[in-house]
């Protein structure tokens, strides 16, 4: 995790402590995976701290002593009521073995999404194929359970070919930890597979020229559940969806996969008020799959 992605964390942690009030939580029924996390943080903040060059480490300070603060008037135990409100979420080692996160009854296999990237890597079929970089068909587990979907790529993914490897694809990948799932565990694609100049958004005949692609991809993975980040692949895969900010955490399906549509990683660092938000689709959608998607397939 990197600093300010560590930074946004922890103040969504500190926000979610606050409204929860922590002078009546019982520390044990914390969420085991946030707080090995949050402690993991301050770890990792001190040794940020003790560097004086940097301004940002004050900021730092505080709130690592506020936080550290608030863990420790948290340890009463608190109402029951308040208690059973409190999401359950397993550790990521203690459940790795209890939850598959492959489908191991699924045909695919790596070969297959190979062929398709090998198939389409030198794709010229919208005018995206001409200004790109790098074709970024998509990275993760091909029997993934989770299969998130974005935009199109950034500089970062144009660059290296990778999805999601920017700041944005950093907070995606801490917000997929905290559910106790490691990022290498499901399967991250976009909407369009080559970046759109300048980071506009692809336009209606560039996602129709490429969704094709995805659209083998969903069947190959054939995943438990698809969560789309952002507006653009909420729209393409649900036409006429009001916006995210209206329809966001709910259960939709596309095609015969169940759908969840959040926030992109992208936004929420520029709208820290939405974090909360975002928080609350990922544990929803973690709790779901932990319990073995049957609230999913449904
Ligand atoms: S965006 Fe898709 S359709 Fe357009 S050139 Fe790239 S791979 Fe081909």
């Amino acid at each position: 995790m990197d600093y300010p992605t560590l930074m946004l964390y922890l103040e969504n942690q500190l926000d979610w402590l606050k409204k929860k009030g922590c002078g009546h939580l019982n520390i044990e029924k914390l969420p085991q995976v946030e707080l090995k996390r949050v402690i993991q943080g301050l770890k990792t903040a001190n040794l940020c701290a003790a560097r004086p060059s940097e301004q940002v480490s004050q900021a730092a300070g505080v709130q690592i002593k506020e936080l550290r603060m608030q863990l420790a008037s948290s340890s009463v135990s608190g109402p029951p009521e308040f208690e059973t409100a409190i999401p359950q979420f397993l550790d990521t080692e203690s459940h790795s073995s209890e939850w598959p996160l492959t489908d191991s009854a699924s045909e695919v296999s790596a070969d297959s999404l190979a062929d398709l990237e090998k198939k389409y890597c030198t794709c010229q079929r919208c005018p995206l194929g001409d200004t790109r970089k790098k074709f970024v068909f998509g990275s993760g587990n091909s029997k993934a359970r989770l299969l998130f979907i974005g935009e199109g790529p950034g500089a970062d993914e144009d660059a290296q070919g990778l999805p999601f490897v920017g700041r944005a694809g950093r907070l995606l990948t801490s917000m997929i930890e905290v559910i106790g799932i490691d990022r290498p565990d499901v399967y991250v694609t976009n909407i369009v597979k080559c970046r759109p100049p300048g980071n506009r958004n692809p336009t209606p005949e560039e996602i129709a020229c490429c969704q094709p692609i995805l659209d083998q991809q969903v069947s190959l993975i054939n995943p438990d559940l698809i969560v789309t980040l952002g507006n653009v692949p909420l729209k393409t895969l649900i036409p006429g969806s009001p916006g995210i900010t209206k329809v966001r955490g709910q259960r939709m399906s596309y095609q015969r996969w169940p759908l969840i549509p959040t926030f992109h990683p992208a936004y929420l660092l520029r709208n820290r008020n939405a974090l909360d938000q975002a928080w609350e689709d990922f544990r929803s959608f973690g709790a779901q799959l932990h319990s073995g998607s049957e609230a999913l397939l449904s």
